[in-house]
């Protein structure tokens, strides 16, 4: 049972978006968990067994409680019926209520299909009457992430504080070497310079160091007006 699912069409996305905002969710108490869609392999640089080795030590950073793989075709990534079951299979008996999946706009096929894949699992999970495994269950928030490949300035609907727990987030991000890396051997890094600059950059917007963006499709209510002062 976890109070959170994040999910990441490619095992480092879920790292690269919003690690700091993993880091604090678990500071806070809460059990997170992600869910990488696909092993994220052929890529330049990588292979299966470096992406599982880079994965597990990135877990072992963010100090996740659960993280598995539906073992989905990468760069093929399809929001089929027979995906959208295994899917949600898994939100039925991991039950967080709160699910993070990549923002609805991008160039990556990968990444919009699994935004659409995960608003139709959501929906299937809390389904009655179906062979799918655990109980009825319908997670009461989605929250995208921005992992994208497009080039323009994203619109987000908030942004989290991640000062506290940058450096960390750099940790897991290095992690995913075979990902950052320009050449084999080489020493990065386009992408650690990205992820910088972003972090300081939304900061900046939010009145702090580093921060990260997030948006929502549905209407977020307030509890305690104090979360927001
Ligand atoms: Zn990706």
């Amino acid at each position: 049972m976890l109070d959170v699912l994040v999910i990441a069409p490619h095992p480092d996305d879920a790292e690269f978006a919003m690690g700091g905002a993993i880091l604090k969710m678990k500071a806070e108490g809460l059990r997170v968990g992600v869910l990488d869609l696909t092993d994220g392999e052929p890529t330049p640089f990588g292979s299966r067994e470096t992406r599982r080795r880079e994965t597990e030590a990135a877990t072992e950073v963010l100090g996740l409680d659960w993280r598995s793989n539906l073992e989905l075709p990468n760069r093929s990534l399809e929001a089929t019926l027979e995906a959208r079951g295994k899917l949600a299979g898994i939100l039925r008996t991991t039950r967080a209520n709160c699910i993070f999946c990549p923002y609805w706009e991008d160039t990556h096929p990968d990444h919009t299909a699994a935004t659409q894949l995960i608003e139709a699992a959501r929906f299937w999970a809390k389904l009655t009457k179906t062979d799918l495994p655990g109980e009825p269950f319908h997670p009461q928030r989605m929250i995208y992430y921005f992992c994208t490949h497009i080039r323009k300035i994203p619109e987000p609907s908030f942004v989290v504080d991640v000062s506290a727990f940058w450096e960390k987030k750099l940790a897991a991000v290095r992690c995913y070497a075979s990902q950052l890396a320009n050449s084999p051997g080489g020493s990065m890094t386009g992408l650690e310079e990205q992820i910088e600059s972003r972090g300081r950059m939304w900061g900046w917007t939010a009145g702090t160091r580093y921060g990260e963006p997030f948006s929502v499709r549905e209407v977020l209510r307030i509890a305690d007006f104090r979360t927001i002062l």
